[in-house]
């Protein structure tokens, strides 16, 4: 499993090897390794950072996400 992030929503998944990098809640390839900074998001109706990032759904979440 790699731990990738999506450029458009920021949520992390973890995604078996060899497997297209497609985000299951976008559905677009736009999962990258290229990310930092983990939070993990449990209320998003209830968080500055949740609503800072964008964040819709509970899950785990990068700071930063790479080109
Ligand atoms: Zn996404």
């Amino acid at each position: 499993m790699v731990e990738m992030a999506c450029r458009s929503c920021r949520q992390i998944f973890d995604i078996p090897r060899g497997v297209p990098p497609i985000c299951p809640n976008c559905k677009t390839p736009t999962l990258t390794t290229e990310w930092a900074g983990l939070i993990v998001i449990l209320d998003p109706e209830d968080s500055i950072i949740a609503r800072e990032l964008g964040a819709t759904k509970p899950g785990r979440y990068a700071i930063r996400v790479g080109r």
